[in-house]
């Protein structure tokens, strides 16, 4: 093995103790790209070009290197962003339509349900949990919001960029552009998550608790729902993009509700996959058709959330005034290479 190769293998091992990621980067790319034909003829034609779209379907992955990445300090503020166990909300006395809309209001109210009620809470043992990840159901939806956001600034930036077109902004608006395939790939990681029912429940990786219906306690499920039941059925962009209806709109200006919706929609397809594990169906028509609609209701999702975050944030004139003022470029148009090293 050449050094390459070593550090490849050595990157698979460590990811292969760690808790499954979701949709394996197949299912993330194709969520990408379904989500990215669905948007207007009118948005920015760049994100037509092959080469931007491979781009974003790569960043669309770069959430779960980060999760490869062994930092607890990292591990603490990005893992809880790709889940949330929506029936683990209720001993905090929240449900996805009462919880705080703001992430550390969420933690708050968690944190006095806690004090205030701590038999409804399961027990904790933090000395198991060196990145403090497991105390609280997950921030999914969350990360939604916060990403959807960061995608609307970097939307609104490069329009004003190019309303300048100003020769001496040209890096810039380079700039801008990555920024732009930077946030549409990491918001299309946390959507993407979140259409895989498994990261919706605190049945994540087998059934847990109470068990009457006898469903799979098997930790192995969610990699076989992430990656195997995709390669198996052949779930590929060309194998589904003739069957996508784009039929979602949400509020652009506040997408809780939308979210909140769509988290539910997951939700409510936890025990039918299982049913279909137990059955064995899962890897017939039935199981290619239920994975298909998540993976379509995911592409979709995220059509609608890309195209409502370019759409409402065409800037105004003041947004390009303002820009212009606070930017303070004129003086250093030019900026020159790093001079020699000796
Ligand atoms: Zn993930």
């Amino acid at each position: 093995m050449n050094l390459r190769h070593r550090a490849v293998a050595a990157a698979l091992t460590a990811l292969a103790g760690a808790p499954a990621l979701a949709w394996d980067a197949p299912g993330h790319r194709l969520i990408t790209l379904l989500a990215l034909d669905g948007m207007p003829a009118e948005a920015p034609s760049f994100l037509r070009d092959a080469e931007t779209r491979a781009m974003i379907a790569s960043q669309s992955c770069e959430p779960d290197r980060w999760r490869g990445t062994p930092s607890n300090y990292l591990r603490h503020e990005n893992e809880m962003d790709h889940y949330l166990d929506v029936d683990d909300l209720s001993q905090f006395g929240l449900t996805l339509r009462t919880m705080p809309r703001l992430r550390y209001e969420c933690v708050k109210a968690m944190v006095n349900a806690k004090r205030d009620h701590p038999e409804r809470v399961e027990a904790y043992d933090a000395s198991k949990d060196p990145a403090a990840t497991r105390e609280w159901p997950g921030m999914v939806v969350y990360s939604i919001q916060e990403n959807y956001a960061k995608l609307q600034a970097s939307f609104r930036t490069l329009a004003i960029l190019e309303k300048l077109a100003d020769p001496a902004r040209t890096a810039q608006q380079a700039q801008a552009r990555a920024n732009v395939v930077y946030h549409m790939g990491v918001l299309s990681h946390f959507v993407g998550d979140s259409s895989q029912p498994l990261h919706t429940t605190r049945h994540h990786h087998g059934w847990v608790g109470e068990n009457p219906n006898g469903y799979t306690t098997d930790r192995g499920f969610h990699a076989k729902i992430d990656g195997g039941v995709i390669a198996h059925h052949a779930l590929t962009y060309d194998a589904l993009r003739g069957g996508m209806k784009y039929a979602i709109k949400v509020n652009a200006s506040d997408t809780w509700d939308d979210v909140a919706a769509y988290l539910e929609r997951s939700f409510a397809k936890v025990e039918p996959l299982y049913q279909l594990e137990k059955t064995g169906d899962l890897m017939t028509d039935a199981g290619k058709a239920f994975i298909t609609e998540r993976l379509a209701d995911g592409g979709a999702m995220l059509a609608a959330l890309y195209s409502a975050a370019w759409a409402s944030s065409k800037p105004t004139e003041k947004d390009v005034s303002d820009f212009v003022f606070y930017d303070k470029l004129e003086g250093a148009t030019v900026i020159p290479p790093r001079p020699a090293v000796k």
